[in-house]
């Protein structure tokens, strides 16, 4: 496998057939974007900065171990999106549900979950199929099926700030990585897939900021103090 992909532009004509053939040409790998090069670097700091890896997780099963390594594969790329995006992350995310209110939210950040771990995130409950329109504007940083909450797009916002949308039932077949978003790009269709089945479908919504001392960190943050109602 190579480090990097050829830049294909998802505004280009060519970009499915390029994909298509990376894959054909490097094993069937999911399509994997850098950053629409119509955007500029903004942070030159992040070209040629490398995100240390830290210690490798161990790999209990095979999800896991697939799981770990798209992380590891995704990693390699997201310094080229923090270099395209502007210091500042957003103050506040438009409600990313058509037809859900702010005030309709149980707060459910940090209640337990499974295995020990804690809610990083807000559900949004919604009916099965009801559009998710991104909270911020963006790249499309990742489209991914190996998540934990199953279909999931994550996007690099301003900042470096990462928005992790997932349990969806569908995503819409335009959307691809390294597209730039506004906040009324359809991103997802709201369901209940991953380790979400079985409950009502939800739109699950992480926010990850980097840490003092590494941007590449994923820290979670509270989504729901930032989340304010569309006009
Ligand atoms: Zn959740």
């Amino acid at each position: 496998m190579p480090k990097r992909q050829p830049i294909v532009s998802s505004r280009s004509p060519w970009a499915a057939p390029l994909a298509a053939l990376a894959c054909a040409l490097w094993g069937g790998a999911a399509a994997q974007a850098l950053p629409d090069p119509a955007f500029p670097v903004v942070r030159p700091a992040f070209v040629g900065f490398v995100c240390e890896a830290g210690d490798p997780p161990v790999a209990r099963t095979e999800a896991e171990r697939a799981r770990f390594a798209m992380r590891a594969r995704y990693r390699e790329f997201l310094p080229a999106f923090f270099a395209r995006v502007g210091e500042q992350p957003d103050a506040f995310l438009l409600m990313p549900v058509d037809g859900l209110r702010v005030a309709q939210v149980a707060d459910t950040w940090g209640a337990p979950r499974g295995g020990g771990r804690r809610h990083e995130g807000q559900d949004l409950f919604a009916p099965r199929g009801t559009p998710v329109r991104s909270a911020t504007a963006g790249f499309v940083y990742r489209i991914d099926d190996l998540s934990l909450g199953g279909l999931s797009v994550t996007i690099v916002g301003e900042g470096g700030r990462r928005y992790y949308y997932t349990h969806f039932d569908a995503v819409p077949d335009g959307l691809a990585e390294g597209q730039w978003v506004g906040v009324d790009t359809v991103i997802g269709f709201v369901g209940d897939s991953g380790n979400a089945a079985g409950t009502p479908p939800h739109l699950h919504l992480g926010v990850y900021d980097g840490s003092d001392d590494d941007p590449c960190a994923w820290a979670a943050i509270d989504p729901l103090p930032l989340l304010v109602d569309r006009p």
